[in-house]
């Protein structure tokens, strides 16, 4: 900002993508910066104090979380819970008075993740969604090679987002924390893919569900799906999600050529390449870009370019997705 201030952030959940990606992302934004948490763990306090420099009277915990309302270093709660947590926090952080980030999904249902834009609206404070990929210079590129019909009209995406979970026992297996499985998780990364790089919102969807090959492990979300979408220029997107396997690739067909990103929506590590050659673009933070994206956007009083609203284009999608596997195939034997 102009006048050199930043925002003050606190981080609700210490757990994972919190401690590995967004307080050291922290380190490096010019617009924000780390100044509380909200932890349910009493022993990471002195460790996050002591890396962070974080004053006691920014520490809290999920009861004593509403009182952040009288905390003038806080503008902005960066909410990184369980999926079925985003919900409940968002509100009170919005209740308190304080600009939210909140991770993706959003949210579990459509019907939370609207009450989630109500509460933040009715707060008059900005609402943004963790989707880090929309500062990625990779996905930037997928979506203005799209915008500028660089090689026509876009006919097909293929977006497949997976990866192998490990400890059985992690929240993101259990229904009641995770709201669903790879699909939510990061299936919702290939609808993303596929809706900015078709660059239309779908109007249909039919899904599958696999059987499961680990069904003790999957006993309570999927283990792998796949979906089509139709879009309203005829253009189609094939996605697969799943627990199993590493996938990882955005890749668009188009009326005179091809671009893709593979290993698309990770930290980094992305390769692009067209039908005429390889991207020649420098990684960045992606965090440290999101937060500051978001930041300035606070800052200026402007939109942010990834609001609830874009949280809850993909829960549509998620629920119709659901809805198309449970209305079922046909079985042949
Ligand atoms: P973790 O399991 O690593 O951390 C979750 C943290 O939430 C815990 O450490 C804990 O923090 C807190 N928590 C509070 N209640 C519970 C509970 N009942 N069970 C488990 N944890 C609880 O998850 P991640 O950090 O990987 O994911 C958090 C969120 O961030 C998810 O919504 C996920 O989808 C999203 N995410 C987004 C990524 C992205 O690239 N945008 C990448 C990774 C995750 P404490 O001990 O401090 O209370």
């Amino acid at each position: 900002p102009s006048d050199g201030k930043k925002l003050g952030v606190a981080l609700v959940g210490l757990g994972g993508y919190a401690t590995n990606q967004l307080a050291p992302a922290l380190m490096l934004t010019r617009n924000i910066e780390l100044r509380g948490i909200v932890t349910g763990t009493p022993s990471k306090i002195p460790v996050w104090k002591e890396k962070y420099k974080i004053q006691d009277k920014n520490v809290y915990n999920y009861e004593t979380f509403d009182r952040i309302a009288d905390n003038k270093d806080i503008d902005v709660v960066y909410v990184v819970l369980p999926n079925s947590m985003h919900a409940e926090y968002t509100i009170r952080a919005a209740k308190a008075g304080k600009h939210v980030i909140c991770e993706k999904p959003m949210a579990v249902s459509v019907k939370e993740g609207q009450a989630m834009i109500d509460a933040c609206k009715q707060a008059g404070k900005q609402l943004a969604i963790g989707y880090r990929l929309h500062y990625d210079p990779f996905h930037l590129e997928m979506m203005r090679l799209t915008r500028e019909k660089t090689f026509g009209a876009v006919k097909l995406v293929e977006a497949s987002d997976g990866f192998r979970a490990g400890d059985p026992n992690q929240w993101r297996l259990k229904h009641a924390l995770s709201g669903g499985g790879p699909l939510m998780d990061v299936g919702i990364y290939a609808i993303q893919g596929a809706r900015y790089t078709v660059g239309e919102e779908p109007l249909a969807v039919t899904a599958q569900e696999f059987p499961k090959t680990m069904p003790e492990k999957f006993k309570d979300v999927e283990e792998s799906l796949s979906w089509q979408l139709y879009f309203p220029s005829g253009a189609i997107a094939h996605s697969f999600s799943t627990y199993a396997a590493g996938v990882n690739r955005l890749y668009a067909a188009a009326e005179k050529g091809w671009y893709e990103v593979n290993n698309a929506f990770g930290y980094s590590g992305q390769v692009g390449r067209t039908s005429k050659g390889p991207m020649e673009i420098q990684h960045i933070n992606q965090q440290a870009a999101h937060m500051d994206g978001v930041a300035l956007s606070i800052i200026n009083n402007t939109p942010n370019i990834v609001p609830g609203e874009e949280g809850l284009r993909d829960m549509k999608v998620i629920e119709a997705i659901y809805a198309s596997i449970a209305a079922g195939g046909k079985k042949i034997q």
